[in-house]
């Protein structure tokens, strides 16, 4: 990567703010390290898990410099990954531009959360429905894009159509895939939202595509996030099931986790080849180790993916907000972040977005 100079904040305040209160933290003492950014929530996708059909955009898109400002002021606060996402981001004009600006940002915390002005670029990583990764791959890694991660539900192209509702999908998003894998925006990830007795048949089919691509498929547990409000247990393919399955396929092998935020258990089989992940936030829920915040495509912070109510940062902002008083904005409200959803649980409300249009 291209020798870069060191993050700018718009103002020294930004730098000294931080080094007095330490690296940006909840009130259950989680270090948020983690962002995520929505670009836009418009999709070229309806999958049909996810989305009605019927409905499209429903709020807006900022600038790409707004967007960037904002990611400043979080960086500032200690976080050192960003995932751009949508929506779906690659339909988001700029983003280019964008990945290019945010690889110029340095972390300004050492991992053991001392301030230095000597950060790390962040990695920078991007979710995807991989339908214009093919031509896009390439700008994107040039600009500092390090990793992409691919949703894929299924890996027979008639279920893959079912899902997405648009014809001829499955090959154009393969396509991405491999590109992706061939100029080593590695590791290259694809994300399969399991639903019972819709593509659960492929899950052994979805193995076999881990180990022919050299890719790593994580099986995501469905939420009760989707537009259609259709989410029921039953349809959850809960992860002790799968992790048969998938034994009964070829026995698996546990592999130990990168980070202890990791959101996947992680697994090889008996032969070592190919990677399977599991995230299941439902039957195994992950909150105690959550690092992440969201910041959706009309500039709200949210700080769960069910979070009941999203907090304007755009609008501190609009209000003539200095970065240090979006600073202070943002530890206030990451102060509030929910200890675990509720799944599940006979008090579980609906979150009051659906992941359309916080950003997956
Ligand atoms: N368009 C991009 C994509 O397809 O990856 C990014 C946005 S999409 C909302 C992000 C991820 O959320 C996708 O992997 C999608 O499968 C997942 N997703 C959507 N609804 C979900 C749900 N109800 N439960 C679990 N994952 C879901």
């Amino acid at each position: 990567m291209a020798t870069i100079s060191p993050p700018v904040p718009s103002s020294d305040e930004l730098i000294e703010a931080p080094a007095h209160l330490g690296r940006l933290r909840d009130s259950h003492g989680r270090a948020i390290t983690d962002l995520r950014v929505s670009v836009t929530d418009r999709c070229n996708y309806k999958c049909v898990y996810c989305r009605t059909g019927n409905e499209g955009a429903q709020y807006t898109e900022l600038a790409i410099e707004d967007y960037l400002r904002m990611v400043r002021v979080f960086v500032g606060l200690g976080i050192e990954k960003i995932r751009l996402t949508g929506g779906e981001p690659l339909l988001r004009h700029g983003l280019v531009d964008m990945v290019q600006e945010l690889s110029k940002l340095r972390t300004a915390y050492t991992p053991d959360g001392f301030p230095t002005s000597d950060g790390h670029p962040l990695d920078i990583a991007l979710t995807t429905n991989g339908h214009l990764l093919e031509s896009l791959a390439q700008p994107l890694k040039d600009a500092g894009l390090n990793r992409v991660t691919v949703s894929m539900d299924a890996v027979d192209p008639e279920t893959f159509t079912a899902i997405t509702r648009v014809p001829r999908s499955f090959h154009r998003v393969l396509a991405g895939v491999r590109k992706a894998q061939e100029i080593g925006l590695a590791p290259v990830k694809v994300n399969c939202v399991l639903l019972r007795g819709f593509n659960d048949h492929e899950i052994e089919r979805f193995a076999q595509f881990s180990r022919e691509e050299n890719v790593i498929v994580r099986f995501i547990e469905f939420m009760p996030l989707e537009e259609g409000r259709t989410w029921k247990p039953e349809t959850v393919v809960p992860m002790d099931e799968l992790v048969a399955r998938l034994n009964a396929f070829r026995p698996l092998v546990e592999l130990p986790p990168h980070v202890a935020s990791e959101t996947a258990r992680r697994f090889t089989f008996s032969d070592g080849l190919g990677e399977i992940g599991i995230i299941a936030p439902v039957s195994r829920p992950f909150c105690g180790h959550c690092s992440r915040v969201r910041l959706t495509s009309d500039g709200k912070i949210r700080t769960c993916l069910f979070s009941q109510s999203d907090h304007d940062l755009y609008g501190e902002m609009l209000r003539g907000g200095t970065d240090s008083d979006l600073a202070a904005y943002v530890r206030k409200i990451v102060m509030r972040k929910e200890a675990r959803h509720h799944i599940g649980e006979p008090d579980f409300e609906k979150p009051s977005r659906n992941m359309v249009h916080i950003g997956g």
